[in-house]
């Protein structure tokens, strides 16, 4: 049987090749290779960044758990690539190309530039077509890529070509039957190939079109976990060598019914799910035994947990430090802003999105400006040491009044906020499957214009006004919205060589238009991502967009019991999954109008004022 070990190791690794120190990390699992599925594990970042993603945590748990596989993590470090540093794994320093498998998980576009990075320092053909035509000098296939994660679920194309196979959709529900897969063919990678394509959830880029018009078009229809209760997602390893040094980081829920209408997070993930108390105060208590007081809670929207305020109060309880990465303030949860500043929470972050009610409404950031104003002085009463507020710039029909807005609402913050306080002003990007997928980017100097504006007017009341490069902004918009031609792009800028007017003279180099892709697309035109099947459908965007041209908000998720269909994402199984349950009653008609007592209570969402639900009237 051969031996796993899990234990407290020192690496001295090239990953540490800012300061040459060593890296302290707890949980790594070392196990024997012989007659295993080796896969390399990547989030094509550096390893501080890469070790504050539990999506790698989760991938790494799942697949060394399997006895017949070991998993290794590599990460990308800045200058490596053109230094000609050999690219090694934390574990064991093999090379990339000695692993069976190599899956990354990517969680923003502008990491596609280390991903090509990694594969230039890995000496392997970055592109799949290239891999699949030939053998490594030994006469082994090169390692099978793979990649997922939330960018490349909802557009794939800009890392089409680099990767064998694509996953779109969750982990949880791939990873298993992969790795079955994989034990089976990899002796014949090409019909392993065709195998992975004909899988649920999974897209062969070099097997298939991507053009809705192609006569052998056919969609990937997205994956997701039913039953999210069946998995522990919470952290695995801990290192001081992270932004969430040694915290363990639990996710408490997935997904988010409230569907802002610029938000990937808001659709990627839907339905909304989450863990239950029970099983989040048991990972929380092995955690504190063995020493992991920190706990930090994660989920598109914390305080939207039907049961924060009592997994907030027994956290505090059981002697929890609690931070929470994204809370909403409707309804806010008093009982978790008191145990994060009790136990010793540094920041309370309030995210408005935009100053105005109106331009709030046209993005379906439904939160008031009293329910903000009520935690910003919550906040001040609690002693918080900061209040961080986040703001996006370039909102579709912001203009000089909504900045006015965000202005006079941050002062407002601040007359009631004595301490530090610091506003992000990041310019709005448009993301695949969103409400806003057709519409453009604000030029950048507009969002620059608006950002000093912001700056000038707030900095001198002690505000730190942090505002991202609108010109990086638009390359991350150009790659959010990009089909396969980017990838010609990617290549060939070289490594170290990436810069705002490298990419796009590599752009014009190569024959490509940035205004196509930053500027506004027809509502319904066809769309580089049309490969995919979120499950959200066209219809409901098209339904989403008209009511934002009204400055009208839209429909959150119903609690889960009601049987909703509206968006798409839920099928007849889950959405009626409570039918028998007495104490989840079904609502007397599918697609509403809902009763009101079937909004009880079940979820802190029934605490708000919900209107009437009308059945949606969708575009034909
Ligand atoms: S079908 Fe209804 S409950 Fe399900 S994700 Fe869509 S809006 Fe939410």
């Amino acid at each position: 049987m051969p031996k796993t070990r899990r234990h407290r190791v020192r690496h001295s690794t090239q990953h540490a090749a800012d300061s040459r120190m060593p890296l302290v990390e707890e949980g790594t699992i070392v196990k024997d290779w012989g007659g295993k599925l080796a896969v390399a594990l990547t989030m094509p970042n550096t390893y501080y960044v890469g070790m504050s993603s539990l999506a790698l945590q989760l991938l790494y748990r799942m697949f060394n758990q399997h006895p017949q596989v070991v998993c290794e993590r590599i990460f990308w470090e800045k200058g490596a690539a053109e230094a000609g540093q050999p690219l090694l794994s934390l574990e064991t320093g093999r090379p990339a190309e000695d692993f069976h498998l190599w899956a990354f998980t990517i969680s923003w576009e502008m990491d596609y530039f280390n991903v090509v990075d990694l594969l230039r320092q890995a000496n392997i053909p970055p592109l799949a077509v290239d891999r699949q035509r030939s053998r490594q000098w030994n006469g082994r296939p090169w390692p099978l890529l793979i990649a997922g994660g939330p960018g490349v679920t909802m557009n794939p194309e800009p890392m089409a070509l680099f990767f064998d196979a694509i996953l779109i959709g969750e982990g949880e529900e791939a990873v298993p039957h992969l790795i079955d897969l994989c034990q089976e063919g990899l002796d014949d990678p090409a019909a392993l190939l065709e195998t992975l394509d004909q899988t649920p959830g999974w897209y062969a880029p070099s097997l298939r079109p991507s053009n809705r018009n192609h006569p052998d078009f056919r969609q990937v229809e997205r994956l997701w976990v039913r039953r999210l209760d069946q998995y522990d997602t919470a952290s695995t390893l801990y290192t001081p060598d992270t932004e969430f040094s040694n915290m363990h980081l639990m996710e408490i829920a997935r997904g988010c019914g409230r569907g802002c209408r610029f938000c990937l997070a808001g659709y990627v993930y839907r339905p909304a799910r989450e863990q239950p108390l029970e099983r989040l105060l048991a990972s929380a208590e092995r955690a504190i035994t063995a020493g992991h007081t920190k706990i930090g809670l994660v989920s598109a929207a914390v305080s939207d947990h039907t049961q924060i305020d009592e997994l907030a109060v027994a956290l505090q309880e059981m002697g929890a430090s609690i931070s929470a990465s994204s809370m909403r303030m409707d309804p806010i949860s008093v009982p978790l802003i008191r145990a994060m500043a009790a136990t010793g929470a540094q920041t309370l972050t309030v995210a408005p999105e935009a100053g105005s009610q109106r331009l709030r409404n046209v993005i379906n950031k439904t939160q008031t400006e009293d329910q903000m104003m009520e935690a910003i002085s919550l906040a001040q009463e609690l002693n918080f040491p900061q209040l961080k507020l986040y703001f996006m710039v370039g909102h579709p029909t912001e203009t000089e009044e909504d900045i006015q807005a965000l202005i006079d609402f941050t002062l407002e913050a601040r007359r009631r906020f004595k301490r530090r306080m610091a506003i992000n002003a990041t310019p709005f990007v448009p993301k695949a499957h969103t409400p806003f997928q057709w519409e453009g980017m604000a030029p950048a100097d507009l969002i620059r214009r608006r950002q000093k504006t912001i700056y000038r007017a707030l900095a001198r009341h002690g505000i730190d006004v942090r505002a991202d490069s609108p010109d990086w902004a638009a390359v991350q918009a150009i790659l959010s919205r990009g089909d396969r031609s980017l990838a010609q792009v990617l290549l060939a800028i070289p490594p170290g060589g990436l810069s705002v007017r490298r990419f796009f003279q590599t752009m014009a180099e190569q024959g490509l238009d940035p205004e196509h892709y930053l500027g506004p697309w027809p509502v319904g035109s066809p769309l580089p991502w049309d490969i995919v099947q979120s499950g959200v459908s066209e219809n409901y965007f098209h339904y989403e967009l008209k009511l934002a041209a009204r400055n009208a908000t839209g429909l959150s998720c119903p609690p889960d019991s009601a049987g909703c269909l509206s968006c798409g994402a839920c099928d007849l199984e889950w959405a009626f999954r409570y039918g028998t349950n007495e104490k989840r009653p079904v609502p007397a008609a599918r697609g509403g109008p809902w009763r009101a007592q079937d909004w009880q209570p079940w979820t802190r969402l029934k605490r708000e004022q919900h209107r009437q639900v009308a059945p949606i009237e969708l575009t034909a």
